[in-house]
């Protein structure tokens, strides 16, 4: 029989990679973090046993990380205002940040996130968001609410940590895990995640970028309202800017920029990888990836976590690092929230947006039955009606992936026949999924929540079907807002034009993954993130031998 001891028990907890990553990580935190775990016996024991774990590990393997376990009814649960067990306190006597609920999945990645950020306290603050909030003079609590499967709702809750850090005087930041809170993503009326509240006041669903999430913060209403008014005020500041200088900057840390991190390094270039969100991209999304040689049947977080630790162990990658602006010139400049960049050369690695339907009830019933994610929201609709909208592969891994989660699920489809591979449509027919065929969806209908949708047939015959959701999944636009800016040329159909090496038209700035279009699958994005970094390599040992005969002056 097996005697591990207690601690190599809480180890083993964490898979070896993650726990090389975390080790590291936590090794370089500058100051002591203390992490409080409140619990209780009876209901919820799973994910309180979970918490208790994952935290006792956290422990063992940092000796940066302090912690203190209390049961939820004892004297000092009361003190701190303990409403739910499992609840995780990050260093509470400095900072009211607190996990509601099992830090499992994407939301152990916010936990992780939020010690980071506790071991830095101001520094880790960027100079725009110590600003916005200096003037906050009412106190502020944010609850984000988030599911262990949704990759957007650590950037939120970061959003909201950063913003308890840099005042916690003023704001409490919680992240409210809808999987185990039930009742209270009920009361909120939580229909997508992530789903943001502040002050019982105001609400927004979705990841938004810090300086908007900051500014309503402190005005507590839609930034639209205060936008204008806060630009005006904002002084143009003439200090001098400090840059990083690296060989190569990849932007966006999916399959392509990760790859391309990895070979980056090998060749000898240095670099950094920046992504506006966590790492993994449409893949983070994927509830199950069937087609990576390698891997018969893995989950795309699963799949994520592997590539990540594989590619952080040649390069930095600096998540939830959005770039707000690139300049080209000798060297191309890349400006950040927190650090600017200046580089030989930047791969665009920049991924692809959702497409929207855009019929009446879309925008309203956003984050109330109308969702672009079936991964992150499915769990609300579980017993419930779904439509699904398109024909792809994603359309069809949603329709799968929904029925297993017990939701009565329809596809509609514009077309006879759909685009997703084989083994996908095979899947569906086997699942007995409902198809409409030949059909768009042309309204969506409700009082405060979906209710059903508008079909019209392509003969013109109109059905009201009744749903709880409709999911889109028809497809995605390319992110080329800094590609063109860079000034790349794009092709027809608006993804980055580049040539079999990877490099678009402008010279030292290539494009690799989703962005580019084709077949965009994973294999293809890592191909083509290591074909670029090799074509970067070869592009700036060549244009060095130009400097090294004096006939081009180029850095
Ligand atoms: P997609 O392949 O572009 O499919 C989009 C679907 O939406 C098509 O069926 C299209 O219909 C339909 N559509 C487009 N615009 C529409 C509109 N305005 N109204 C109604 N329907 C509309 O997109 P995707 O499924 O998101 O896949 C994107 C890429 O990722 C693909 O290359 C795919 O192979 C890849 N992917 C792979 C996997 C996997 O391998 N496991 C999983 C997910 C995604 P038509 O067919 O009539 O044009």
């Amino acid at each position: 029989m097996s005697t591990l001891s207690a601690e190599e028990k809480y180890r083993n907890f964490i898979p070896e990679e993650s726990r090389e990553y975390l080790e590291k990580l936590f090794a370089e935190f500058k100051r002591t973090v203390t992490i409080e775990v409140y619990t209780a016996e009876g209901e919820h024991r799973e994910y309180n046993d979970f918490t208790l774990n994952i935290c006792r590990a956290f422990n063992v393997i940092s000796d940066k990380i302090e912690l203190r376990e209390y049961a939820v009814d004892s004297e000092m649960g009361k003190n701190r205002n303990i409403i739910a067990t499992p609840t995780v306190l990050i260093s509470p006597d400095e900072y009211d940040i607190r996990f509601l609920g099992a830090p499992a999945g994407e939301e152990g990645r916010a936990l992780v996130e939020a010690l980071n950020l506790a071991s830095k306290g101001a520094d880790g603050i960027s100079e725009s968001t110590k600003e916005i909030l200096e003037p906050l003079e009412e106190d502020r609590l944010v609850k984000i609410f988030a599911s262990p499967t949704c990759p957007y709702c650590p950037g939120q809750a970061i959003n909201a940590f950063k913003a308890a850090v840099a005042r916690p005087d003023k704001i409490s930041a919680w992240n409210i895990s809808t999987l185990d809170n039930e009742n209270m993503a009920h009361e909120y009326k939580v229909g997508s995640v992530p789903h943001t509240d502040i002050n019982d006041t105001v609400t927004f669903t979705g990841l938004e970028p810090e300086e908007k999430f900051m500014l309503q913060l402190l005005f507590l209403k839609p930034l639209e309202e205060v936008v204008e008014e806060q630009r005006a005020a904002k002084a143009e500041t003439t200090e001098d800017t400090v840059y990083e200088d690296v060989d190569l900057a990849i932007i966006g840390g999916g399959p392509a920029g990760m790859s391309a991190g990895i070979y980056a390094k090998r060749s000898g270039l240095s670099c950094i990888i920046l992504e506006k969100q966590g790492v993994g991209g449409q893949v983070a999304l994927t509830p199950k990836v069937e087609n990576y040689p390698g891997f018969t049947n893995i989950q795309g977080f699963e799949l994520v976590e592997i590539l990540g630790s594989h590619a952080r162990e040649y390069t930095d990658i600096q998540q939830f690092a959005e770039v707000k602006d690139v300049k080209y010139g000798p060297r191309i400049e890349i400006t950040t929230d927190e650090k600017n960049y200046r580089a030989k050369g930047v791969l665009l690695a920049t991924g692809v947006n959702v497409r929207m339907l855009g019929v009446p009830g879309e925008d309203k019933f956003y984050g109330h039955g109308v969702s672009y994610c079936a991964t992150c929201d499915g769990n609300f609709y579980k017993g419930g009606k779904a439509v699904i909208v398109g024909g792809g592969n994603t359309a069809l891994t949603d329709a799968l992936h929904l029925k297993h989660l017990g939701i009565e699920t329809t596809i509609v489809h514009r077309g006879d026949k759909f685009r997703a591979e084989k083994v996908l449509q095979d899947s569906v027919n086997r699942e007995g999924i409902n198809i409409i065929w030949n059909s768009q969806v042309t309204e969506i209908i409700g009082e405060d929540q979906v209710e059903s949708a508008r079909i019209v047939n392509k003969d013109g015959t109109e059905t009201i079907l009744d749903t709880d959701v409709v999911f889109v999944a028809i497809g995605h636009t390319a992110n080329t807002e800094l590609a063109e800016k860079l000034g790349c040329e794009l092709r027809p159909d608006g993804f980055i034009k580049v040539d079999p090496t990877q490099r678009t038209s402008v010279e030292r700035v290539y494009a690799a993954g989703d962005v580019t279009g084709g077949v965009r699958q994973i294999i293809t994005a890592t191909g083509q993130g290591a074909a670029a970094a090799l074509t970067a390599f070869d592009d700036f040992t060549r244009l060095f031998d130009d400097i090294k005969d004096n006939t081009k002056n180029i850095w």
